[in-house]
């Protein structure tokens, strides 16, 4: 082996605080949704290491190791297929070991990006581990291949997802709230949630213009009370413990309280910590799954360690 090199990156989760959602697919399969996302503190850490090859085999070239069971460590891993798309566009599979450990604290299959994340940390890691010089646009434009929420976890911050979510248009940040996160252990695969949402949810017109209307107007407090999830409905009808969570939110005081992506997780905003201590002690009654975290302004989405 020649040269080894290695960084450790943080990579946060995001809520959808607002999710409008077209019925019927496009002709891609993929469905057209607006929505305001937000990261989050709730972070995974991955550990990478760049090995430089002696001979030119090309086998085995990607390896990832993780401490949770749930999640593939083959090519169906989203960080598997950014280090391969990495190095098949730059022809450089033949000179590289890429060796990955995900420590997971982003519950996994959740609404939370949890995968995508990671996906655009591998990324932003790669660029830098084999001095890649990659724009952040020629990155957006790699991120959006992998999936479509990884472009907004390349940016991070607050920001207008359209298309099929891959579309990023940057928002000024909110300010500092906490973030209550609770889900139960039950899984949501994406798919069937928007077929269900096809075939009995109702279609919103879309309000994201007048949202961020209000965003850039500091007008908060109206912002979080008109925000909606038009996939909520369909995670209702599937978990009855998120009209439970979302009421004990309410009940003692949460701003918000909504489901996020195609659930199941639920996020409460609370503005001061006192209040998200109360809501996280009340949820632990009803989930195991309960955390307290809080928004990440764009630039802290990636943090090396
Ligand atoms: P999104 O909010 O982007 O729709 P999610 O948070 O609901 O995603 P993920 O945690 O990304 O969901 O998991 C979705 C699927 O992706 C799971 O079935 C999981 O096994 C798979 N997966 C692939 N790579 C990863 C990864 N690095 N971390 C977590 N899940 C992964």
């Amino acid at each position: 082996m020649k040269s080894k090199r290695r960084l450790k990156v943080k990579s946060a989760g995001k809520i959808n605080l607002y999710l409008s959602v077209s019925k019927n697919c496009r002709a891609d399969g993929y469905h057209e949704v607006k929505s305001i996302m937000q990261s989050i503190n709730l972070s995974d850490e991955l550990n990478f290491e760049v090995i430089e090859k002696e001979n030119t085999d090309t086998s085995n070239n990607i390896i990832i190791t993780s401490d949770n069971i749930d999640i593939p460590l083959d090519e169906q891993n989203l960080v598997h297929k950014a280090a391969k798309l990495i190095l098949d566009k730059y022809n450089i599979t033949n000179r590289y070991i890429i060796k990955i450990n995900i420590k997971k604290s982003i519950p996994v299959a959740a609404g939370l990006a949890g995968g995508s994340t990671n996906a655009a940390a591998t990324l932003v890691a790669l660029n830098e581990l084999l001095n890649l010089n990659l724009t952040k646009e020629e990155l957006l434009g790699s991120a959006g291949k992998i999936g479509s929420d990884v472009p907004f976890c390349i940016s991070g911050g607050t920001a207008l997802a359209e298309g099929r979510g891959e579309i990023i248009s940057n928002l000024p940040n909110l300010p500092f709230y906490w973030v209550v996160l609770a889900k139960n252990g039950k899984k949501f695969g994406t798919k069937e949630v928007y077929k269900k949402f096809d075939s009995i949810g109702k279609e919103k017109p879309s309000i994201h213009k007048e949202l961020i209307e209000e965003i850039k107007n500091k007008d908060f407090d109206n912002f979080l009370k008109r925000l909606f999830n038009d996939l909520e409905e369909i995670g209702l009808l599937e978990d009855e413990t998120i009209t439970k969570i979302k009421q004990t939110a309410y009940r003692l005081g949460a701003i918000v309280s909504q489901m996020t992506g195609s659930g199941p997780t639920v996020f409460a905003i609370c503005d001061n910590l006192k209040l998200a201590r109360k809501i996280y002690d009340s949820l632990k009654s009803l989930t195991n799954s309960v955390f307290i975290t809080h928004t990440k302004s764009s630039g802290q989405n990636f943090a090396s360690i």
